[in-house]
């Protein structure tokens, strides 16, 4: 039985093969719809990169599994379909009906969009996921993409990430004026108010831009990633934490009518898919970045030392200033802030006494 009748786009299949009375066929609920859907899903990550990428592919292979193929995704790298920083415009315009990457890369049109990738000094993974699931921050989210005619969802989170590669010491926030840093999202702003550049690359080009010294310094996930990319072998100072990107939480950005075209139980399965794949890719990086950084201290090249509090107290005060300024002119970036602040001000006590805490006992 042919039962894969794939005819692209929205449109759904014609027909499915039917039951002839015996074999898994008339026990299974493809039955109940013959609708089938082939989907275009965009990134912004070098085809099947580590954590980032492979998160995307695990999406798509288990929805098409699920669904017993009647929602099947193709998946492309950065730069294969569309441009790495145009997953937002393909799907909101139609052009394709999915995209992955980061929330912050369209902070240029939305601002506000940076909460749900990474704030300075903001929510780590656990907490952002408490925001998102548990306290308002998917239906700000959803609020804030609409009239982009997105449907957007959690979708992967990379956990805490480096400082970065530093070609040079950081003793004091003065060593920051006049570096070129390759640094997305508020992050950026807060090392230029430092006096530093920043500049935003997608990853392909990092680790050429850091050798030949057309910047300075980079950040880019953790270990696993900064490995794998060989940026240990273009800078020597390896610097912690990510002050910058305290749990990036990646997103699957949806367009509104091909969302509307799914029938509900292919939609529920995408919303779960999702939702799996916010774990899986914290799973993925938690044993790779342990991994990957004990080869880094054990590499006599390279120094992985922490920023200096002098350091971070700066960094942290002009995030704070920006944070400010932008709420008071930009009242979907206020809205959306009071709600971030609200929880994790209160989380910060249950975090220092648990995460911490614990971690700091077990280091004894
Ligand atoms: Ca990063």
């Amino acid at each position: 039985m042919k039962r894969r009748q794939f005819v692209g786009g929205l449109a759904a299949a014609a027909s499915v093969a039917a039951c002839t009375g015996e074999g898994p066929e008339c026990e299974s609920g493809a039955a109940q719809s013959s609708e089938m859907f082939e989907w275009s899903c965009v990134t912004s990550w070098p085809p099947k990169y580590p954590g980032l990428g492979i998160a995307v592919n695990n999406l798509a292979e288990r929805v098409e599994a699920a669904s017993d193929g009647r929602l099947k995704i193709k998946v492309y790298g950065g730069g294969e379909l569309v441009p790495a920083f145009e997953a937002f415009d393909a799907v909101s315009r139609g052009t394709v009906e999915m995209g992955h990457d980061a929330s912050y890369y369209h902070k240029g049109k939305i601002a506000a969009a940076q909460f749900f990738t990474a704030i300075p000094f903001g929510m780590n993974a656990a907490e952002l996921n408490g925001w998102f699931y548990y306290g308002g921050g998917i239906e700000l989210w959803r609020e804030l993409y609409a009239p982009f005619d997105i449907v957007p969802f959690p979708c992967g989170n990379t956990g805490v990430q480096m400082g970065g590669w530093f070609n040079r010491e950081i003793n004091s926030a003065k060593d920051l004026e006049g570096l070129k840093m390759r640094i997305p999202g508020l992050g950026g702003e807060v090392i230029r108010r430092a006096g530093a550049t920043p500049v935003t690359l997608p990853g392909s080009e990092i680790f050429t831009s850091l050798q030949t010294g057309a910047i300075d310094a980079t950040e880019w996930v953790g270990p696993y990633n900064d490995v794998a990319f060989g940026l240990h072998k273009a800078a020597k100072y390896y610097y912690y934490p990510g002050w910058q990107e305290p749990g990036a939480g990646l997103e699957l950005m949806v367009n509104s009518e091909a969302w509307a075209s799914l029938p509900p139980e292919l939609q529920a399965l995408v919303e779960l898919a999702a939702q799996a794949i916010t774990t899986d890719m914290l799973a993925e990086y938690t044993h790779g970045n342990a991994l990957a950084l004990q080869q880094l201290k054990d590499n006599p090249d390279i120094e992985v030392r922490p920023f200096p509090d002098d350091v971070l107290r700066v960094l942290k005060g002009h995030t704070q200033d920006i944070v400010d300024e932008q709420s008071a002119s930009d009242p979907a970036w206020k809205k959306i802030a009071e709600s971030y602040y609200a929880f994790m001000n209160k989380s910060t006590d249950n975090q220092m006494a648990t995460e911490v805490a614990f971690l700091n006992t077990r280091a004894l």
